[in-house]
């Protein structure tokens, strides 16, 4: 077993099947205390909306996590990370995205506690995903350093272009000290395509959504590996793929 950063979504790819996350848990507590293994967690959830989760699914204690699609950084004990906030705010301007979307009817809020200081998120049918096109040309046309992250055909999320979760993913190789092939990164769904757009090993799941595996045909990588399993099973399989664990 050898020393790695593995850097995972939660919804749909760490969590979603119960016996295989135990397994997965057990297998992974011992890297962490025999190699020093490193996890991450990185969700589009907010940290509250986390910290429900925690208490309905079994889940490690990570090392770090990322949340709202990779806007906040946080260490144990719920310390964020203000140097990441700082230079993830430059040239981002909430009051102006929510005033243009504002002129598209067709997104519906998400709840208030997902709702950030660096993204702003909305329900849109897919029906309604034509939108996007004119939605990112007025937010460019304003001069608003932003980015659109449209998920699993309903999450639309507007967040500060250098905040996402790949962005995320590359600061924390370089806060723990992890090369690209001693990080894998692991998801199932659009907003994790900047996660593997990163220097990283990846792991897509083998419930991932069309837009994912969409992008994955189109960019073929060796450093990606396409799992047959769902879920936690998806992330052993993985790593037993990339050798770093039997
Ligand atoms: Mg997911």
């Amino acid at each position: 077993m050898t020393q790695f950063l593995l850097v995972t979504d939660l919804d749909n790819t760490l969590v979603g099947d119960d016996r295989a996350l135990d397994k997965l848990n057990q297998r992974l507590t011992q890297c962490r205390q025999v190699n020093g293994v490193k996890l991450v967690y990185s969700t589009g959830r907010s940290i509250t909306s986390y910290q429900k989760l925690s208490t309905e699914v079994n889940l490690l204690e990570p090392d770090v996590l990322i949340t709202a699609v990779g806007t906040e950084i946080y260490y144990p004990g719920k310390v964020l990370d203000q140097k990441w906030t700082t230079q993830s705010s430059a040239g981002w301007n909430r009051d102006a995205i929510v005033a243009i979307t504002q002129q598209f009817p067709q997104l519906v809020p998400q709840p208030e506690s997902e709702q950030r200081s660096l993204k702003v998120s909305f329900l849109l049918d897919a029906e309604d995903a034509h939108i996007l096109p004119d939605l990112e040309a007025k937010i460019k046309h304003q001069g608003v350093d932003a980015q659109l992250i449209y998920s699993s055909n309903q999450d639309l999320d507007i967040l500060s272009s250098r905040a996402n979760k790949g962005n995320a993913l590359a600061y924390i190789q370089q806060v723990l000290g992890f090369e690209f092939d001693r990080t894998i990164a692991c998801g199932d769904s659009g907003n994790d395509i900047a996660l593997f757009e990163q220097k990283t090993l990846g792991v897509i799941m083998g419930n991932a959504q069309p837009e994912l595996l969409q992008w994955h045909h189109k960019n073929l990588s060796d450093d990606r590996y396409l799992a047959q399993g769902f879920c936690a099973a998806g992330i052993l399989e993985g790593l037993q793929y990339f050798g770093f664990l039997q």
